[in-house]
């Protein structure tokens, strides 16, 4: 077969992306390595391996995160000049509302939880997936007038023509070298959500962070900082933001999520909304609940607090629960 879209990897994204892509006409061939792989209607199957001519003859293909970038198959493709995406980027060249990105080591889906919330308390309909929860694929024609999206470094291998109207990097530590080979290039795939972006579209980028800023700095977008301005500052009992264009502070009052970490992700995700368009009186802080499992406080007795921190899955997302918990603590790590 050939002129056919190619959908590789068939997990949860690539369902998605294959349905999207049959909602949108074109002619499907989905492949997994996997013989037992899901079958999606009004698709053909080449499951059980992959076949090279279907990535060389394809006119598109669209790669599910789970696939790394250096697939013999996908590169094969590449030569060929084949248009190849991610499945982020497929599911956002069909979207037709402001789409805000969230991407860094620790903390992307508490921070697009809160985001998704925040637009959604202050008036607005907002997907909220990605990475966390449902492909942005199942967003396209949903009826939304926002789309809250975690980005994963993996998501950003075949960025194609991704372009967030704001998207911030939370915080840069190492992990995932065994697919992106050092930090540098970890930090560029990250950097990745800028590159298309026009003068008025917002990079956030964490303070302190020299590597990220150089590979920033050579892209397009409008500089935000998380800890500075232009950007977001937590002060004493706000959120204060800094030369955007409704500056101010929101109020942390009534804010219940614990941990240092967590004013961090509320400050970047208010800068977000408000890079998006949303007005800094509609955002309301207190109304904002956490995800399960990350430093979620499950009940007291006897004195002692109980915490479920399991999604903490590396030394510097433990830590960070660690550090911004006030008093003494017992922690028992297991894994
Ligand atoms: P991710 O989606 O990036 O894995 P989560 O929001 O699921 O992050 O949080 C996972 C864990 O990472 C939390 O339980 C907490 O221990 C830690 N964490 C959350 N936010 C931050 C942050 N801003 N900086 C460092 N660690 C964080």
């Amino acid at each position: 077969m050939s002129g056919h879209l190619l959908v590789v990897g068939m997990a949860r994204s690539g369902v998605a992306a294959a349905n999207l892509a049959v909602a949108k006409g074109f002619r499907v061939v989905c492949t997994d390595q996997r013989a037992d792989a899901p079958l999606v209607a009004g698709t053909e199957a080449h499951y059980g391996g992959h076949f090279r001519d279907d990535f060389t003859s394809a006119e598109r293909i669209v790669v599910s995160p789970g696939v790394p970038g250096n697939q013999p198959d996908l590169l094969a493709a590449g030569e060929a000049g084949v248009r190849i995406e991610g499945e982020l980027a497929f599911a956002a060249s069909f979207l037709n509302v402001p789409v805000l990105a969230v991407s860094g080591t620790n903390g992307k889906s508490t921070t697009t939880h809160l985001l998704g919330q925040l637009l959604n308390n202050a008036g607005v309909t907002c997907f909220t997936g990605g990475n966390i929860g449902v492909p942005l694929s199942t967003a396209v024609d949903a009826g939304h007038t926002f789309c809250a999206v975690e980005v994963s470094s993996y998501q950003m291998e075949f960025p194609g023509a991704f372009r967030p109207r704001a998207a911030a990097i939370l915080n840069l530590t190492p992990d995932h070298l065994e697919r992106h080979g050092n930090l540098d290039n970890y930090a560029a795939h990250k950097c990745r959500m800028f590159a298309r972006m026009g003068p008025e579209d917002a990079a956030i980028l964490p303070v302190g962070e020299p590597r990220l800023r150089r590979l920033a700095d050579a892209l397009p977008g409008r500089r935000y900082l998380i800890g500075d301005s232009p950007g977001v500052r937590i002060e004493q009992d706000a959120v204060v933001l800094y030369d955007v264009h409704d500056p101010g502070s929101v109020s942390l009052a009534g804010f219940r999520l614990p941990g240092r970490h967590n004013l961090d992700n509320v400050a970047a995700a208010v800068l977000l909304a408000v890079c998006g368009g949303i007005s800094r009186k509609d955002l309301d802080l207190s109304r904002l609940t956490g995800l399960p499992h990350r430093v979620e406080v499950l009940g007291e007795r006897n004195g002692v607090i109980w915490v479920d921190d399991s999604k903490a899955t590396s030394v510097d997302s433990a830590l960070a629960a660690y550090r911004g918990w006030e008093g003494p603590f017992h922690a028992l790590i297991g894994g």
